[in-house]
């Protein structure tokens, strides 16, 4: 990340916090000990924007409620995984002006990777094995396509880019050297139970979770699963009742805002390196039902 410290644009003032740190979606924040004036250093206040990115560009319209969706079903999916992974929430109790789409959550030691698990072949896993019949250096089997169902979850890392930058594949063996075997075969059990749980959940409500990816922070030695789990923002997830091997799948998420982007309407050139224009009404609040909707099929809860 880049804005370390700096003020980020969008970025709210809380009185009795001082803010540390903007991602492309999220703003984190340590409370600040009244007595002293000494950042808190044990925990993070984690407010997600209803910032929205695509195609690498972090967009100029938000979109409504987005930020409270991802939180709270964050939240949600913590609790469903509560029995296979610690996590890092400490308390919802937060200041109004944030309230739903902010957590109090620990302040972690983030391993330096991007845990991504696929359960079904698409994007750059379906590059990879169109290159050699491998995926993250594990062979497949011949005659998959786009939107195959994978024989069982891969584990296929990633580094954590800088903000603007791509990130890059990572094999097995770079997370080992990153992090140590013990922790690298930790994190990559959890990542792909994590996954199958998510499938085994979401699958009879009616979205496959084609990939995700989770990042980990160290406590004591131990994994405990930070940031957001299984939102639309971290996950490729597809209607069930669509879904068809052989070419790209509806997502469920940014479809929208993608297919406006890239229409003539938009008058907006992928490859001219410039801003995208902002999106239309139509397109916010089409793309705002689309992720109330991943939240409401999910949790069965009305938002
Ligand atoms: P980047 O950090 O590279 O900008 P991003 O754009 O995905 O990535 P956001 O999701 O907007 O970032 O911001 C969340 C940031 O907070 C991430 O850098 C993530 O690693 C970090 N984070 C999440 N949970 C914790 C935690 N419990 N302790 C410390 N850092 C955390
Ligand atoms: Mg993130």
């Amino acid at each position: 990340g880049a804005a370390e410290g700096a003020a980020a644009a969008g970025a709210p003032e809380l009185p009795g916090y001082a803010h540390v740190y903007s991602g492309k979606v999220r703003d984190l924040y340590a409370p600040v000990d009244p007595a002293s004036g000494d950042l808190r250093p044990d925990v993070l206040l984690l407010v997600a924007s209803d910032r929205i990115s695509a195609f690498d560009f972090v967009l100029q319209t938000p979109v409504p409620d987005k930020g409270a969706v991802l939180t709270q079903l964050s939240l949600w999916w913590f609790e469903q995984l509560a029995d296979l992974v610690p996590h890092h929430v400490v308390s919802t109790d937060v200041p109004d002006a944030v309230a739903g789409r902010a957590v109090l959550v620990r302040r972690l030691e983030m391993l330096p990777v991007e845990c991504v698990a696929r359960a079904y072949l698409t994007g750059g896993g379906l590059r990879e094995y169109r290159a050699d019949g491998h995926v993250s250096g594990l062979r497949l089997p011949d005659g998959l396509t786009d939107g195959s169902r994978l024989p069982e979850p891969l584990f296929t890392p990633s580094t954590k880019a800088e903000q603007g930058a791509h990130d890059e594949p990572m094999s097995y063996a770079d997370v080992e050297t990153a992090v140590g075997p013990a922790l690298a075969a930790r994190a990559r059990d959890l990542t792909t139970a994590i996954l199958r749980r998510g499938n085994e959940i979401a699958t009879g409500r009616g979205i496959l979770v084609a990939d995700t990816k989770v990042e980990f922070g160290l406590e004591d030695g131990e994994l405990v699963l930070a940031d957001e789990v299984l939102t639309p923002d971290s996950s490729r997830f597809w209607p069930a009742d669509q879904w068809e091997p052989g070419h790209p799948q509806p997502s469920f998420d940014k479809e929208f805002v993608r297919e406006w982007l890239t229409s003539p309407a938009s008058g907006w050139d992928r490859t001219s390196g410039e801003a995208p224009p902002p999106l239309p009404d139509e397109v916010l609040e089409r793309t705002r039902a689309k992720y109330v909707e991943a939240y409401e099929r999910l949790t069965g809860r009305r938002f």
